[in-house]
């Protein structure tokens, strides 16, 4: 039999699906790996197993136990999902500008929802150091700390960096995404530039993250702002630290929102902002570096946790990009 071993067991191993039209147009080879397929349905499960994994086998994290995370929502749905099958407590502490549907899922899941007010990573109340200080104070917790802990950029490197490179057999270009903690950047692209240095990394930017002008001009700057979740930093995190990077684009809302809806009518993929931001950034390098390329990048999670923001005219119409 080739039974996959319960919710676990079956993350990973997503496509890498050729985008027909996207590919045409530019004349390169538009690859998207689609993570929205993982069984929580975003790229977030393959962080949230290896952050467990390395809490289970450290002995830090024992039977009964509570995982306690800072989430913009993914990482967190991953985790509840892995913690009602393996019988942890989940709280989840997650900034109250994050998609009412991700609230809801998090609370079907069985996990204990904690919203608080979205300030900056400086002030104490920030999500991710609120999380901090309640697993401390919860007995037999341990804070899965995406943001910093190595598990999750590990994650990229043992797994989607070589599910990619195996997928189209070694002949890859390019590889662009846009970063939340950056363990998936981090870790695919090390994977990559270790099997072939000339392959070129992108970093995917909205607007209202630091990480462009850092690529840019060696300072974390931002300026505007983005409907985009779960992406985008003001500072570099302990996964993103040394990453192979080669350059940075910024992809605007107008950007992001027109690619996801060609995704939707010419490509008939239901995805968020961030894989409309990340396709579009494979696209912008496709035109720089000239037809025969071969460029790779990942569909993060589903459309349908965005069914009240991104795909409903009224919510788009009030941020002027209908
Ligand atoms: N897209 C979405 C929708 C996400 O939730 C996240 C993670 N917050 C990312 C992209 C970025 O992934 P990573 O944390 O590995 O940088």
């Amino acid at each position: 039999m080739r039974t996959k071993q319960g919710f676990a067991g079956a993350i990973g191993h997503t496509p890498l699906i050729r985008l027909a039209c996207l590919s045409a147009e530019t004349g390169c080879d538009i690859l998207a790996k689609a993570e929205f397929m993982n069984p929580g349905g975003s790229v977030k499960d393959r962080a949230a197993l290896a952050i467990i994994l390395d809490a289970e086998r450290s002995g830090r994290l024992r039977p009964g136990g509570t995982v306690v995370e800072g989430t913009a929502g993914n990482t967190g749905i991953g985790l509840a999902h892995l913690c009602a099958a393996r019988g942890y407590r989940c709280v989840i502490v997650i900034p109250d500008t994050q998609s009412e549907e991700k609230f809801a899922m998090l609370r079907t899941l069985g996990a204990e929802v904690r919203p608080v007010k979205a300030v900056p990573y400086a002030d104490e109340n920030n999500y991710q150091k609120v999380a901090g200080r309640l697993a401390q104070e919860l007995p037999n917790a341990i804070w899965a700390q995406q943001f910093d802990n190595l598990a999750n950029r590990q994650a990229h490197y043992q797994h989607t960096g070589p599910e990619i490179w195996h997928d189209c057999e070694g002949r890859i270009d390019a590889f662009t995404c846009a970063t939340g903690t950056g363990g998936t950047l981090a870790g695919v692209a090390r994977y990559l530039k270790e099997q072939r240095p000339a392959t070129r990394i992108v970093l995917a930017d909205p607007y209202g993250s630091a990480l462009y002008s850092w690529i840019k001009h060696g300072e974390l700057k931002s300026e505007g702002s983005s409907i985009s979740e779960g992406i985008g930093n003001s500072r570099v995190t302990a996964n993103l630290q040394d990453t192979p990077i080669d350059d940075a684009l910024r992809i605007d809302d107008r950007t992001c929102v027109q690619m996801v809806y060609r995704l939707l009518r010419e490509e008939g993929l239901y995805v968020g902002g961030s894989s409309g931001i990340n396709v579009a950034a494979a696209v912008e390098l496709a035109r720089q570096m000239g037809p025969g390329h071969t460029i790779a990048t990942l569909l993060c999670d589903r459309g349908a946790t965005y069914a009240a923001r991104l795909f409903n005219p009224e919510w788009l119409a009030q941020k002027n990009l209908l």
